[in-house]
């Protein structure tokens, strides 16, 4: 079955209501004309009955008079005679004239070939018919009397011959017909001309509204009309054209919005990943038929996160809006420029040949986005790290170039950030090597693979070791030892640092019990805690759980936090930090000086020692500089009220510059390597050092010389105290 437009169904739905409405206006007109048209016949029937009547009797007293004194005195052939002028009468049929006894004086007759035998049957028949009433009868003919000077002489009858009245009757009727066939072709043409100013209006909606269908343009109008219904429906046809209109501009404004979403990005405008992506492909596409090159940047800002956390996301919204229009205003329309997400940006410059351009370009875009920020009365600076992988040596999908443009900008941010670097076949296998290693991550810990090594702290007041820290490593079932600094930001990438710190904070506080319980006291073990561990972990639950388990005092745990922990995430960080200091669990910032926070800052903070970076050791016993830098740091941090541990002490003379600037603690390979538990014990044992007394060791801001989280009898040992074999340092 065929199913038919709308417009279709109206246009036949007019065209059939013309004509239906055609049908009934003639319908009308032949009934009222044909009505009339019976009527005005009917009339004139009666009204030549009457007209003829009137005639006969007219002629009746004429002839009566004229033949009066005929009759009177018997002269019935002048009678004949004169009845003879009849003949130019068509009307009368016959006539008699009758004496004063009712016999037949005289008489006419049109057709003269009647039989006068039969003059007096008609005579009798003629009279009974003249005198019966007639009312819509033709009348039969009239009888007269004829008198004179008052006597009644005799009568006059007069049959009229009503033919003529049938043939006048005749003739009007064929008249009347003609009338009628005129009168009714002339309502057809009229109602078929005026029957439009109906119908026109409707074949004018229909038609529009078939070329709306057609064209989809809803912005067409049907004309207002005379009559008021046709008005009304015109008005009510343009008020839903309109509707349709709006809903239609409402339709593609959000047909736009939508597209706008699923390629924009909201806050910058620049287009989305998606978006980038189709552009690149279409890019490469052309480069590779063209023969020329291309280059993917991925522009990544450095420390966004620091200036978002400290001046609020509003602020940091801002700067990535001032950064987008920068990055847009520096590069061509021909290319793109996209923001991947969070701070990280990418552009595709296409037509880059050589190397030396893209490195350029970026270099380019590093002074540009490097210029001060003047955000709601603040002068902010924000440096950028750029990634570069060139089409087709690096890559020839979008994904393999932004993938490797990425992990080129990672390599410039370990350089030390605000710079450019190039993917290479080294940095390819280094971040093929990383990858294999974070897959293997997975299982490593199931694996039972991961081992702590420990390294002494050294008080330089009593030359006695106050802590261990415990350093994690990972034995590689093929590849052997890996160093932290291999797999712990793998780690912090995928998020297994969380069930790693957690083992490692376990681990750490059984294998000081387990010395304890051998008889080795030493007063602590500090554990590097993940600045992931602070945001997303209960590590106050954690910590308790570790040290109550083991029966540990909560002075004899250290965590050390990197500054940026500090710095990322600060209020969340700082509340645990601060719980767990209340508890009594010593906390430390580690490397300090590689960060960004001032001591100052820190001393805001629940810290309780400093851990000096390595770096500043370095050269501290041979440059002057060095050693005043050095010196400064540990006297403002002891006048700050931190106790102070320098890291990476590796000579004696390093020592030396320690012990003069009379700083309290050192840790580095000339005391002892990161080692082992065994070994560990058995180099104390090795050593001349005493070990730091458990009792009088006063770090921490409490005066209790040990804080037990839960009471009970204390564990015992059991059977865990081995020998103590002497190891060589
Ligand atoms: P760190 O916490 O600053 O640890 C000190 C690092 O310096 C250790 O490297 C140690 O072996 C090394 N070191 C100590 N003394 C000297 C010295 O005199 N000279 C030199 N050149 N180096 C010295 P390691 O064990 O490779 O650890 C590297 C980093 O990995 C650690 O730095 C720490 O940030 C991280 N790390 C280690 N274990 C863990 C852990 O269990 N959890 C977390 N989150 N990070 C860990
Ligand atoms: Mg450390
Ligand atoms: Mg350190």
């Amino acid at each position: 079955m065929t199913t038919m437009k709308p417009t279709e169904r109206i246009f036949r739905l007019v065209s059939s209501f013309r004509s239906k409405q055609l049908l009934v206006i003639m319908l009308a007109c032949c009934i009222v004309l044909v009505t009339t048209t019976a009527c005005f016949l009917g009339f004139s029937y009666l009204s030549f009955n009457h007209e003829s009547r009137v005639r006969m009797e007219a002629l009746g007293d004429i002839i009566g008079a004229d033949i009066s004194a005929a009759l009177a005195f018997g002269d019935y052939p002048a009678i004949t005679t004169s009845l003879e002028v009849l003949r130019a009468d068509p009307s009368v049929k016959q006539l008699f004239i009758l004496n004063e006894h009712d016999q037949i004086s005289a008489s006419y007759h049109q057709k003269l070939e009647v039989v006068p035998d039969n003059v007096q049957l008609r005579l009798s028949t003629l009279r009974s018919e003249v005198r019966k009433p007639y009312i819509f009868d033709v009348s039969p003919g009239i009888e007269k009397a004829i008198s004179r000077d008052g006597n009644r002489l005799g009568s006059i009858l007069i049959e009229q011959d009503e033919r003529v009245i049938i043939k006048q009757l005749a003739v009007t009727t064929v008249i009347s017909a003609v009338i009628l066939l005129f009168a009714l072709g002339l309502s057809y043409v009229l109602a078929n001309r005026f029957q439009r100013v109906i119908t026109d209006p409707l074949t004018a909606m229909a038609a529009t509204m078939q070329e709306v269908s057609a064209t989809k343009d809803y912005s067409q109008r049907v004309s207002s009309c005379d009559t008021d219904e046709m008005n009304l429906l015109a008005e009510r046809f343009n008020e839903m054209l309109t509707e349709i209109e709006q809903r239609d501009e409402e339709l593609l404004a959000r047909q736009d919005q939508l597209y706008h979403m699923a390629n924009y990005d909201a806050l910058t405008g620049l287009p989305n990943r998606a978006l980038y992506n189709d552009r690149l492909e279409q890019a490469l596409l052309l480069a590779a038929r063209t023969g020329e090159g291309l280059a993917v940047l991925f522009i990544d800002l450095d420390n966004f996160k620091v200036i978002n956390d400290t001046h609020g996301h509003r602020i940091g919204d801002l700067l990535l809006l001032e950064s987008a229009a920068r990055l847009e205003s520096g590069t061509r329309v021909s290319d793109t420029v996209a923001r991947l997400g969070g701070d990280e940006f990418t552009v595709f410059l296409r037509g880059t040949r050589t190397p030396e351009i893209a490195v350029q370009v970026a270099r380019k875009y590093i002074e540009n986005l490097y210029l001060p920020y003047e955000i709601e009365n603040n002068r902010l600076y924000v440096s950028a790290s750029i990634g570069i992988a060139l089409f087709p040596e690096h890559g020839v999908t979008p994904e393999t170039l932004i993938k490797n443009a990425d992990a080129a900008m990672y390599q410039a941010k370990e350089k030390g950030k605000n710079s450019v670097e190039l993917f290479s076949q080294s940095l390819h296998a280094k971040f093929s090597e990383q990858l294999g290693l974070s897959n293997d991550l997975h299982r490593a810990l199931e694996q039972g693979e991961f081992e702590l090594y420990y390294q002494p702290r050294i008080n330089l007041l009593r030359n006695s070791w106050s802590s261990v820290e415990a350093l994690i490593r990972w034995n590689h079932p093929e590849i052997g030892l890996v160093p932290p600094d291999k797999f712990i930001t793998l780690a912090e990438q995928n998020g297994l640092i969380l069930p790693i710190g957690e083992w490692v904070l376990r681990e750490a506080c059984r294998q000081l019990r387990q010395w304890h319980c051998q008889g080795f006291y030493l007063p602590r073990v500090s554990v590097n805690i993940s600045p992931l561990q602070l945001q997303r972990q209960d590590l106050f639950a954690i910590v308790k759980d570790a040290l109550v388990s083991n029966h540990l005092c909560t002075k004899s745990l250290e965590l050390e936090i990197v500054e940026s922990a500090l710095v990322d995430n600060v209020g969340h960080s700082i509340s645990i930090l601060k719980k767990l200091q209340d508890i009594g669990v010593i906390i430390s910032i580690d490397d300090f000086g590689t960060g960004y926070s001032s001591l100052s800052y820190l001393r805001t903070l629940p810290v309780d020692i400093l851990k000096i970076d390595r770096s500043f050791m370095l050269h501290a016993h041979e440059s002057v500089e060095d050693n005043r830098m050095l010196a400064s740091i540990i006297s403002m941090s002891h006048s700050l009220g931190l106790e102070v541990v320098t890291e990476g002490v590796e000579l004696a003379e390093q020592e030396l510059v320690l012990k003069n600037h009379h700083c309290q603690e050192a840790q580095g390979y000339y005391y002892s390597r990161p080692l082992p538990a065994t070994k560990l014990l058995q180099c104390f044992f090795n050593s001349p050092m005493t070990l730091e007394d458990m009792h009088v060791h006063t770090v921490g801001h409490t005066q209790d010389t040990c804080c037990m989280l839960a009471d009970g009898p204390a564990k015992p040992c059991g059977n865990v105290i081995g020998s103590i074999e002497p190891y060589d340092h």
